[in-house]
């Protein structure tokens, strides 16, 4: 049952009770098996496994994340849903990480001085650099002898000029406590910023782009020349367009109100903020775009209230980006909602024919290979581009591991 092509680079993304890995051949054009293991150190976990065309579910305990690496191996390795004879053949692993603040502004071979700089990002992301970091020890521990990188959230979002990326705050918190805005789903725009390039048949270089990043969480990106010069999520997670449980922008004095008037705890403020707003919020139903559209077209007033809300906080972010960038060759829609809901990326760009974009609605129900889903005369491109932040990884996970094998030969 082996697979005949040798796979070769191992992309993990750990979290802190989930770990999701990838198998890629040498020329990155196939994955050759992927998988899920869930509820790690909870009841009820399980490993997901996908190769041959075929997905196989174990219910197994999970109790740590050492337990959940060797699940894994056992997996590739397995005689009969692995692809893999040994775990030896795997010649480099790449990591996903969320916060690499302004010390990493690229991927970076992982060693122990970048194991103890990503520590220092922790206090930035306490709920996810730790399982991140879990995740590098353990297949270290696991594969010593391969090479591994690391890839950033951020890192992306680094070209981002001071006058972006400085909050109008006393300038010690930004120069002593490095409080400024960061960016995240950097990863997913670098990887849909050159793909779309490479579809417009134009050079990445030179392009005005906004990437609508519109899945559970939201991220409205404004591109220069491929790099990134302002983002919609800030410091924490949840600035920006509202999300599936996220508020997105909000005026800071409500928490002081919601704290003194309705005395309600920081600890509660905070969790309404993160997992209580957002479309679930707002809709009282669901976080999931599907089903607040299933139940808007059925007449739920609150419903059609959160689709209007998230269309017109992205056309929002989309014109004061293009003011931003001084003109926009390329509107560009990805992740769970961008790339599948044809209803909301016309809502959304609905009154952008200022713009230049006009939208062309067949193309927009069924996006072409080209990913065109304006029309013909349209000044400016509105395009679907399907994002794959594990194939980012694995490109930056050969490219750097191919540069570290030339330097030492
Ligand atoms: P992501 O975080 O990128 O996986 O995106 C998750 C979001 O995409 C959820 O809100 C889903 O409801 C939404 N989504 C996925 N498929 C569709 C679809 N066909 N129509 C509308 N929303 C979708």
């Amino acid at each position: 049952m082996l697979a005949e092509c040798s796979p070769v680079i191992l992309v993990i993304n750990c979290g802190s009770s989930t770990l999701k890995y990838q198998l890629y051949t040498t020329d990155l054009k196939v994955v050759t098996a992927k998988g899920l293991i869930s509820k790690i150190g909870e009841d009820g976990s399980r490993v997901e496994h996908a190769a041959h065309g075929s997905k196989h579910v174990r219910v197994m305990p999970v109790p740590d994340h050492h337990t959940a690496f060797t699940a894994m191996i056992d997996r590739l390795i397995d005689p009969e849903v692995g692809v893999i004879k040994d775990i030896s053949e795997v010649t480099a692993v790449g990591h996903r990480a969320v916060h690499g603040a302004d010390t990493f502004v690229k991927s970076s071979v992982i060693n122990d001085e970048v194991i103890a700089k990503l520590e220092e990002c922790v206090p930035l992301a306490p709920l996810h650099n730790p399982p991140n970091l879990v995740g590098i020890v353990e297949a270290r521990k696991l594969l010593p002898d391969v090479p591994q990188v690391v890839v950033f959230d951020t890192a992306f979002h680094q070209t981002m000029p001071e006058y972006a990326h400085v909050y109008a705050l006393p300038y010690e918190l930004y120069s002593e406590h490095r409080i400024r805005r960061y960016g995240f789903h950097g990863t997913s725009c670098r990887f849909v910023n050159q793909r779309a390039a490479d579809m417009l048949g134009r050079p990445v270089d030179e392009l005005k782009m906004v990437i609508c990043h519109l899945g559970n969480g939201v991220t409205i990106d404004a591109i220069e020349n491929g790099r990134s010069v302002d983002t919609s999520i800030g410091f924490a997670t949840f600035s920006g367009v509202m999300m599936g449980t996220r508020s997105g922008d909000v005026d800071p004095g409500l928490i002081f109100y919601l704290n003194k008037q309705l005395g309600m705890s920081l600890g509660d403020i905070e969790a309404m903020l993160y997992k209580r707003s957002g479309l679930l919020g707002v809709s009282g139903i669901s976080n999931d775009m599907r089903e607040v559209e299933e139940r808007a077209e059925g007449g739920c007033e609150r419903c059609e209230l959160a689709l209007e809300m998230f269309a017109y906080m992205t056309r929002k972010y989309i014109g004061s980006y293009a003011a931003a960038l001084g003109g926009l060759d390329a509107l560009v829609f990805t992740a769970g909602i961008g790339e599948n809901s044809p209803s909301m990326r016309a809502r959304i760009c609905e009154k952008l024919g200022f713009l230049g974009i006009a939208i062309d609605s067949d193309a927009n129900e069924a996006p072409g290979d080209d990913g065109r889903i304006s029309t013909r005369a349209s000044r400016t491109a509105a395009m679907v581009v399907p994002t794959d932040e594990e194939k980012m990884i694995a490109i930056d996970t050969l490219r750097l591991t191919e540069k570290a094998r030339a330097a030492a030969a």
